[in-house]
């Protein structure tokens, strides 16, 4: 059979190439894809008791790019979901990011913004250059906050400390001098209103598209014919780890259903220094699922097991830019995504470069 494009992966990057090419293009694409269902990590779905899940773990998006927004927007409404997010530190919950109500409620004790501001720049080390991402917190917060928020639950998380990890990693979390207790701030965020599957689907649903479940692209790559390859899975196994096996960062996801309507007071909690799970998350906050029972879902970080998330540290880079360059030689096959490109991206920024890389795919 021949297809113009081939796609590997039914995710962001892989639907969102898929669904340009099938209606502006209007060629013929064949996504294959090695799970049973679409949506890559973002696959939600009704659980046996009838709650709405996330079966990779917690997936809220917010964007500062209105072009992505409102691409997505075609497919889906919204609802007005604004993440929240619990540390439990020294017997109590308080909001990440650090802002005045963390403080607060750490403390005992009120704080002006000005206080805040001035208690900080007692607290923080002083450091010329910021190397790593310990550097990046404790030039904002201190060695105290740093060892109580950050240090044991990325070590946890990641394998390694902070002082090991690139700075973009605890970059990913600001401080506040307001009282803002989102974990977010972009100006638009949100959960597809029916989830993310049903999105997906509608971004599918093109009779150009042909979607193959279950099937690793290279059981099937020498039977089909095709122009062009986009791929979206992990760029060493494309090449046959012929530079050495990069390394990803994998979790057990288990979920617990009980027989009551909530379970904690924000979709997710994180424990940082107790437990061998870094969060808990209940996904009836995102939909507000109405719903006798709630499902809970422990996160346990692990070195092997599905890949979820490129490790920022240079080394890795290092064999990465090697894999690239196979992949720059490559006519007519390109790379796209957090597997793909070995960066740690954000939902929006997925389909930010895909609606890119599709203008590109058709100026070539
Ligand atoms: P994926 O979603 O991983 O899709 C790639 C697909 O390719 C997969 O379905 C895979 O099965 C398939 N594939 C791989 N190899 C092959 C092969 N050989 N043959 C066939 N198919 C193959 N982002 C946010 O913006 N907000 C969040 O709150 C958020 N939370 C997250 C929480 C967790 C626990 C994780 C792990 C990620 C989170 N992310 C979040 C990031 C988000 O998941 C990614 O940005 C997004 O999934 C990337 O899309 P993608 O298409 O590149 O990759
Ligand atoms: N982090 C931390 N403690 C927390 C929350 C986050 O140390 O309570 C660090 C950790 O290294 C984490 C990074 O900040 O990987 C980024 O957090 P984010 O919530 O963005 O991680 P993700 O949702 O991608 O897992």
């Amino acid at each position: 059979m021949f297809f113009d494009y081939l796609i590997v992966g039914a995710g962001f990057a892989g639907a969102t190439i898929a669904e340009r090419i099938a209606t502006q293009l209007n060629k013929r694409v064949l996504l294959i894809e090695k799970r049973n269902h679409i949506a890559g990590n973002a696959y939600d779905y009704y659980n046996e008791d009838g709650i709405l899940i996330q079966k990779y773990g917690p997936h809220i998006f917010h964007t500062n790019i209105k072009k992505v927004w409102d691409y997505l927007s075609r497919f889906t409404d919204w609802n007005k979901y604004v993440h929240r997010v619990l540390a439990h530190v020294n017997g109590k919950e308080v909001y990440l990011p650090v802002n005045l109500d963390t403080m607060e409620r750490l403390y005992g004790r009120k704080f002006t913004p000005k206080q805040l501001e001035r208690h900080f720049e007692q607290k923080r080390v002083k450091i010329d250059k910021i190397k790593n991402s310990k550097d990046v917190v404790v030039s904002q917060i201190g060695e105290e906050l740093y060892d109580l928020f950050f240090k044991n639950y990325t070590k946890k998380q990641w394998g390694v400390y902070p002082e090991d990890l690139d700075v973009q990693v605890t970059k990913r979390l600001p401080l506040r001098f307001n009282r803002d207790t989102r974990y977010f701030a972009d100006k638009y965020q949100g959960i597809p209103k029916y989830g993310y599957t049903r999105m997906f689907e509608k971004m599918l649903s093109n009779k150009n598209i042909h979607i193959l479940l279950n099937t690793d692209y290279k059981d099937l790559i020498n039977s089909v014919k095709f122009n062009r390859m986009i791929y979206t899975g992990p760029i060493d196994y494309f090449f046959d780890y012929v530079h050495g096996k990069l390394p990803y960062r994998s979790l057990d996801f288990k979920f617990k259903t009980l027989n009551k309507e909530i379970f904690q007071d924000a979709a997710v909690v994180n424990f940082p220094n107790e437990h061998k799970y870094t969060r808990i998350t209940e996904f009836k906050h995102f939909y507000f699922q109405k719903h006798h029972k709630t499902t809970i879902c422990y996160e346990y970080p692990k070195g092997e097991g599905d890949p979820y998330y490129p490790i920022p540290k240079s080394d890795y880079q290092e064999i990465y830019q090697k894999y690239r360059k196979e992949a720059d030689k490559l006519k007519n096959i390109y790379f796209i995504g957090r597997l793909a490109e070995y960066k740690y991206l954000n939902m929006d920024q997925v389909v930010n470069e895909a609606l890119k890389l599709f203008e590109r795919i058709r100026n070539d």
